[in-house]
């Protein structure tokens, strides 16, 4: 086998997906995921034409480096004998800051920006950052063939009306405290997937794409351009996420620091990992859990709610972006993919908008699949799955040729 390979790796949180791609045609050799990282029940799925792997249990309480070297060194090297088959390694990373705009081969000077603007990624871009570092000990010869792909790049052209917020104009120039956006990557696949599926010119594509996952976001698209999204400075701005607040009064904090007395790294905890699905269902961050309760349990019936209520607002502010133009709105991501009640609950609330389901569509689901939801008088409705994997693979051959 003399395949030429991509390694693709795409750190969350507590999650690591990857994937192995054939640079010529673009298929796809390997797909994996590592769940639950430093957590009990670590484990790692992979899947190759001929081989399914399914929740392969790795040591308890597996660090990211740890899940990393286990691809590499047991799934590539023994298992597959595929490890001199990868000639270049893309990696996502959220956020890029002031100073990164596109995809870009990674040097030095790409490794302290990344770290840099860690600030503003706080969950997302060390990890993003240890995948690249730990990546390029494992394959030092792959040094110069290693590429950043930046969620924030999807938002380079939004306008000023919407990137700046209203504090004092001087915090944006000297601190660069501005919209950065994030979740951009899956939003770039979801505008190119839905202008295929609905045979138009990307150039004049109008969406409004819900990527609704453990992060949450809307991003509004106009000729192919984002022009408004509802991550902020940082992606703790927006939606309600599983464990992220979303969208809150900044007094808020002012209150718990001046009232409540935390500290100022409580409050930043309580924001970023407590609140959310999790703070609001005071079970768990798993949406399924409140989705299957929704009808004999107030809490879950609240958090699910209260999910669907916050995207309503986000879609019907940005529909009036783009109105008549619209093409489609799409929902995409682990709860957009598969809620069938957050679907429902959500587009019967747009109803004044001309949006309306097929329930017997919406009913149908389909993991990895990409079906239409909508009646046949409403604005089309997609669900569309994801592949940020697959848009970071085109990014680095790109790069690399
Ligand atoms: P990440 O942002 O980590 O990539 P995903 O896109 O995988 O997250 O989404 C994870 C979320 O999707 C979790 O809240 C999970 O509960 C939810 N989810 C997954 N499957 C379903 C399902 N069948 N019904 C409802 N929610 C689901």
């Amino acid at each position: 086998m003399h395949k030429k390979l991509v390694l693709i790796i795409n750190s969350g949180s507590s999650s690591l997906k990857f994937l192995l791609i054939n640079s010529k045609n673009y298929k796809k050799f390997l797909t994996g995921i590592v769940e639950c990282l430093y957590l009990k029940n670590t484990n790692i799925s992979w899947n190759t034409k001929n081989i399914s792997i399914k929740n392969f249990y790795l040591k308890s309480y597996t660090t990211h480096q740890e899940a990393l070297e286990f691809i590499v060194n047991d799934v590539l090297k023994k298992k597959m004998n595929i490890f001199n088959n990868i000639i270049a390694i893309g990696h996502r990373v959220v956020h890029g800051g002031k100073e990164i705009k596109n995809s870009v081969v990674i040097d030095l000077s790409i490794i302290n920006i990344i770290k840099r603007s860690s600030c503003f990624a706080p969950l997302h871009n060390p990890v993003n950052l240890l995948g690249i570092t730990t990546l390029i000990k494992i394959f030092p010869s792959l040094r110069k063939k290693n590429v950043a792909v930046f969620d924030t790049s999807f938002y380079q052209k939004l306008p000023e009306t919407a990137y700046l917020y209203g504090i004092p104009y001087i915090f944006y120039k000297k601190y660069g405290i501005r919209r950065y956006g994030a979740h951009g990557i899956s939003h770039s696949y979801i505008m190119k997937k839905s202008a295929e599926i609905i045979n138009k010119d990307i150039k004049s594509i109008n969406i409004i794409s819900c990527h609704l996952g453990n992060g949450a976001s809307v991003s509004v698209i106009k000729n192919g351009i984002c022009i408004d999204t509802s991550m902020g400075l940082t992606p703790s701005e927006g939606l309600v996420m599983g464990t992220r607040s979303g969208d809150i009064d900044p007094s808020i904090i002012f209150y718990l620091y001046e009232k409540v007395n935390m500290k100022i790294k409580e409050i930043k905890d309580l924001l970023t990992r407590k609140s959310g699905i999790l703070g609001l269902s005071e079970v768990t961050s798993d949406f399924r859990f409140s989705e299957k309760k929704y009808f004999f349990d107030k809490k879950a019936k609240r958090t699910v709610d209260i999910f669907s209520y916050k995207l309503v607002k986000y879609i019907s502010s940005y529909f009036f972006l783009i109105a008549k133009e619209i093409d489609a709105l799409v929902f995409t991501g682990g709860i957009g993919e598969n809620s069938i009640l957050v679907r429902k609950l959500t587009v019967l609330q747009l109803s004044n908008l001309g949006f309306e389901l097929c329930e017997k569509f919406n009913n149908k689901n389909g993991f990895k699949s990409n079906f239409r939801i909508s009646s046949k008088k409403s604005i089309p409705i997609l669900v569309i799955s994801t592949d940020e994997e697959l848009e970071i693979a085109k990014e680095t051959i790109r790069l690399i040729n």
